[in-house]
């Protein structure tokens, strides 16, 4: 039996808004589970129902097989962390983390133990005395988190909880808190729109899109196989290449054919003829300046644009092959490395990796 069940959850809100429209998934004990998509697609929502924060309108929540819709939030046994942290200002740290025990009149000595347990499981015990005001994003960041997992929860629910904090900490947390989670082996439901939080932190990661999931998978699969063209494009940084063009099929193989490229594909379960868009990933592309004999496997383009990010240069390409008008390769930076001016010829070859095919009327990957 999964912990944590979602059955075709909805959310109209009384403004008619429809902001969660049937969304099911599970989680088993102690996974991580990411709700990530672009802003309005209904995570948070999704988040507070879960909570019992927000009324889902249609639909069965279930923690260890029981449904919990007409729980209140605090018989949900469910920790929640807010952007905000939430705080009390006029707490100490100390306070602040034992306030859910405080309220559950516990015995002082047990609030006191499990105050220092979570605080030195966050390295913060040297903050206990201070204020929040007194204290760094990082650290607030840490005493909220020190609140929920003061009350053992049987899940705990974060909605964006490192959006912020500035960089290098935002990177450094993320780390922190999947071990943390990991360590206390709670179901963890975590809200982000940032895919590289995503793919860094989640076991399984649920795609959120217009108030449905596009997929749900395990970061792996949903990196190598995207079921959309959202998912293709909205996971991976720089975004996936598409291109539009036909199939065409020659002994068996099916070959991808656009005005000045083609591929050949190997077997592809589509018919010849068929107008298909194809995804390539910026890493799957090499950059070279000097064409092949044939060239017709590559991508040749006026550079426009360079990014060095240190381990890997992004290179731009103006190209009209491309959806929406311009190519982008990542490559790993070698010492050496030929460098190539702004608006110079260069050439994108495809050296690696798979590529992807989708239909171009909904969408959707093709097999
Ligand atoms: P996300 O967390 O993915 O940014 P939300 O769950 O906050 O998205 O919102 C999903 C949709 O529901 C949005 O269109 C938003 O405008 C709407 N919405 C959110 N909260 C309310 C509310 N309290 N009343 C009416 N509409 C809401």
């Amino acid at each position: 039996m999964p912990h944590l069940e979602l059955k075709n959850i909805e959310k109209k809100y009384s403004s008619g808004s429809d902001a969660v429209k049937g969304i099911s998934f599970s989680a088993e004990q102690g996974e991580f589970i990411v709700l990530v998509g672009p802003s309005g697609c209904g995570k948070s929502t999704t988040l507070r129902m879960i909570a019992g924060l927000e009324e889902a309108t249609g639909g069965d929540i279930l923690i260890d097989g029981k449904r919990v819709n007409d729980l209140p939030p605090k018989d949900r046994n469910i920790a929640m962390v807010f952007q905000n942290y939430a705080l009390y200002p006029h707490l100490s740290v100390f306070e602040n983390i034992a306030f859910p025990l405080s309220i559950r009149k516990e015995r002082k000595e047990v609030v006191d133990q499990e105050v220092r347990k979570a605080a030195a499981l966050l390295s913060i015990t040297h903050l206990l005395d201070r204020k929040p005001k007194e204290l760094s994003g990082g650290e607030r960041q840490r005493v909220a988190v020190g609140r929920a997992i003061i009350r053992k929860p049987a899940v705990f629910l974060f909605d964006e909880p490192l959006s912020n904090l500035d960089a290098a900490l935002r990177t450094e947390m993320r780390a922190e808190l999947k071990n943390l989670q990991r360590r206390l082996g709670t179901t963890m439901v975590y809200v982000t729109h940032d895919q590289t939080e995503a793919m860094t932190m989640g076991d399984k990661i649920v795609v959120l899109s217009n108030g449905l999931i596009e997929q749900f998978g395990s970061p792996h699969e949903i990196y190598s196989k995207p079921k959309s063209t959202f998912v293709a494009r909205f996971l991976g940084s720089p975004a996936m290449n598409l291109i539009r063009g036909e199939l065409s099929q020659s002994n068996g193989r099916a070959i991808f054919f656009a005005p000045s490229f083609e591929l050949e594909l190997g077997s592809v379960a589509a018919d010849a003829g068929k107008q298909v868009l194809l995804g390539i990933r910026p890493e799957a592309f090499s950059v070279t300046g000097s064409a092949n004999p044939t060239g017709k496997s590559e991508i040749r383009g006026l550079l426009s644009l360079t990014e060095r990010l240190g381990s890997a240069t992004n290179y731009y390409m103006e190209s009209s092959l491309s959806l929406d008008g311009r190519m982008t390769a990542s490559a790993q930076s070698v010492m050496g490395s030929e460098e190539y001016e702004i608006g110079s010829e260069i050439i994108f070859r495809i050296s690696h990796g798979d590529v992807h095919l989708f239909d171009p009327e909904n969408g959707l990957r093709i097999a």
